[in-house]
């Protein structure tokens, strides 16, 4: 940590802390998420996946990893620092003036191009949610947050358990079905939601009835002065059987709203 001067906590979670740095030689700002290492064998391994799949990706819409050592009994993954913060303190901050279409358009275009960046290396994300979606200064979104990634296929992929903000799983993870790059493709149908409407799709009292309406695929309709090219994606993407949604190629390239993706990317 003797290349960096800490700035700021920006975030603290179960994992530890996301620290805001600046690299003494360049003057450049870095995030650096700290990760308590565990004594235990298996979820040492557990931990420094993150570190490895981040590693591994280099797209325009995926933050980009500087690099990443161990001192102690810490995991430091040093990364972009977005300053835009996250897309969920985006949403809350909008209250209830509703995002342009366009903006719309362009955030998720840009989380599809990431997510499909993520796909192609044969990674599925698992964790897609608008607080794992980070915003540069200029208005670009990044996806982030590499702590649930899995290699596809593996068994990880199967032994799902889950922890954290249930809103954006998909009913085949309800069902004990495994994680599949299709249930991702869910996640961002609820983070686009959200931009719509600046509410969650599917939300109830209790997680018995929460998870009965994801199930079910059944949330409130969209306002109608959404594009209808809108209102169709959304219906693809939570259809509840993961075979019928489209994949993030096919929402890129054939799909009847991938000009309008592409003319905002
Ligand atoms: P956790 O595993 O606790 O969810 P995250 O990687 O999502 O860890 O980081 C926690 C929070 O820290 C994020 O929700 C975000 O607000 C902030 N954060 C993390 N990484 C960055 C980054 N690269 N740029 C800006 N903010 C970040
Ligand atoms: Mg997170």
């Amino acid at each position: 940590m003797e290349t960096y001067s800490l700035l700021k906590v920006i975030g603290e979670g179960s994992f530890g802390r996301a620290l805001l740095v600046r690299c003494k030689s360049s003057n450049a700002k870095y995030v650096v998420k700290e990760i308590q290492l565990p004594k235990n064998r298996t979820k040492l391994e557990n931990s420094r996946r993150e570190a490895i799949l981040l590693s591994r990706m280099k797209h325009p819409n995926i933050v980009a990893f500087r690099e990443a050592f161990e001192a102690e009994d810490l995991l430091c993954i040093v990364m972009e620092y977005c300053s835009g913060g996250d897309l969920l303190q985006r949403i809350r901050h909008q209250n209830t003036t509703q995002f342009c279409v366009d903006e719309i358009l362009k955030w998720f275009a840009q989380m599809c191009a990431g997510a499909k960046h993520i796909h192609d290396k044969q990674v599925l994300h698992r964790d897609l949610k608008s607080k794992n979606i980070f915003l540069t200064d200029n208005g670009e979104v990044k996806l982030g947050d590499f702590g649930s990634a899995c290699i596809l296929n593996s068994s990880k992929a199967y032994a799902q358990t889950y922890v954290g903000t249930p809103y954006y799983v998909a009913p085949e993870i309800w069902e004990n079905k495994p994680y599949n790059n299709k249930s991702d493709v869910w996640s961002l149908g609820c983070v686009l939601y959200e931009l719509c409407t600046l509410r969650h799709p599917f939300q109830a009292p209790s997680w018995k009835s929460l998870i009965l309406k994801v199930c079910r695929g059944a949330y409130p309709p969209l306002p109608n002065h959404l594009l209808y090219e809108l209102q169709y994606l959304v219906k693809q993407m939570f259809k509840t059987n993961p075979k019928d949604r489209p994949s993030l190629h096919t929402i890129l390239t054939s799909h009847r709203v991938s000009r309008l993706l592409h003319s905002h990317l």
